[in-house]
């Protein structure tokens, strides 16, 4: 039985794609059968794992709203045990679609019910918004997976997202956990990265994930060739990082059988309240600062690094 997993965050650019792509490739490289499913409008993780603008594709589009079946619009990703539900701008069509169909939140979670057993994981990439492709993904998930990028800002709207949560664990999807809160786009020459993840950890504590994605070319070149970064530069930091996620996914999902439960985190209601609290003060996270316990002076330490050099890039590899 596949665990079914969203990776959402409503802010645009913080790495949900690059995170679906190469956290899809490396379970898949750990013999784990996955399944992407592309939920957004823009296609990002269809054109990264190698499949360019093609009208004549079908897409969640035709599954979601023209019901057709499942096996007629997934595609092997061509990487052993990864196939993919391709996405295109007509998805945008869904998003207004669905508002006058019936069941409109459950389409997605009735195609991944029948399919649950042919996979492991199930991927969902979410666009950059709250729509209803976004309470799709997340009525038929089983966790959300949450990337932050480690900058300024970075709290901005994640209180709204974790709000939208706890909501959506009142109505449409009682069991929906946290999978985790993936820190991306770390720069560790910056005092302000390094303050970022500090503060999101002491917010987050145990729901954050150990592993910490780093600011890495090689994971910005991989798309426009059309593979996970894995595929190619097996050795850059951003492929370690990302198959060390992998290994930590899986860690955590061997322990909830262990434990015969779902983990028993405190929920988005405990994080939402730490995130409005930091979020309160004033409107930024310069405002993760305000909440360390270094009492608000590390917004003030940060700030002379901002804004940060986001062009400078570790070397490669
Ligand atoms: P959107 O909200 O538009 O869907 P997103 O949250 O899916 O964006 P990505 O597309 O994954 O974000 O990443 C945004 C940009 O940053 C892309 O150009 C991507 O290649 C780059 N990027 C993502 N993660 C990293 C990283 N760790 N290091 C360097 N570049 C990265
Ligand atoms: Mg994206």
């Amino acid at each position: 039985m596949a665990r079914v997993i969203s990776i959402a965050n409503q802010k645009g650019g913080v790495g949900k794609t690059t995170t679906t792509v190469n956290l899809g490739a490396s379970l898949a490289a750990s013999e784990q059968r996955v399944l992407i499913i592309d939920s957004d409008p823009q296609g990002n993780a269809t054109s990264s794992l190698g499949f360019p603008r093609d009208p004549s594709r079908r897409t969640l589009y035709q599954a979601m709203i023209l019901g057709e079946p499942i096996e007629r619009v997934t595609i092997d990703a061509q990487i052993d045990r990864l196939e993919l539900i391709p996405s295109d701008k007509n998805l945008v069509g869904a998003a207004v679609e669905l508002v006058a169909m019936d069941n409109r939140e459950y389409r997605l979670k009735e195609i991944v019910n029948r399919i649950r057993e042919k996979y492991d994981y199930v991927l969902i990439d979410c666009p950059p918004s709250l729509d209803l492709l976004t309470l799709n993904a997340l009525a038929a998930s089983d966790s959300v997976l949450v990337p932050i990028q480690c900058e300024y800002f970075a709290l901005e709207g994640v209180s709204e997202l974790l709000d939208t949560l706890m909501r959506l664990r009142r109505t449409i999807n009682p069991s929906l956990s946290i999978e985790g809160i993936l820190l991306t786009m770390y720069d560790d020459r910056t005092t302000l990265s390094k303050q970022v993840a500090a503060d999101l950890k002491s917010f987050f504590g145990s729901q954050v994930f150990e592993t910490i994605i780093p600011r890495n070319v090689r994971l910005a070149e991989a798309p426009s060739h059309g593979m996970p970064v894995m595929f190619y530069d097996i050795h850059s930091k951003g492929a370690e990082s990302y198959i060390q996620l992998s290994k930590e996914v899986i860690a955590n999902a061997q322990k909830r059988v262990g434990a015969g439960t779902e983990r028993t985190d405190p929920g988005p209601g405990a994080a939402a309240a730490a995130a409005a609290g930091a979020t309160s003060g004033s409107s930024s996270v310069g405002n993760a600062g305000s909440g360390s316990s270094s009492g608000g002076s590390a917004g003030a330490d940060a700030a002379p690094d901002a804004p940060v050099d986001t062009d400078g890039e570790p070397t490669p590899g």
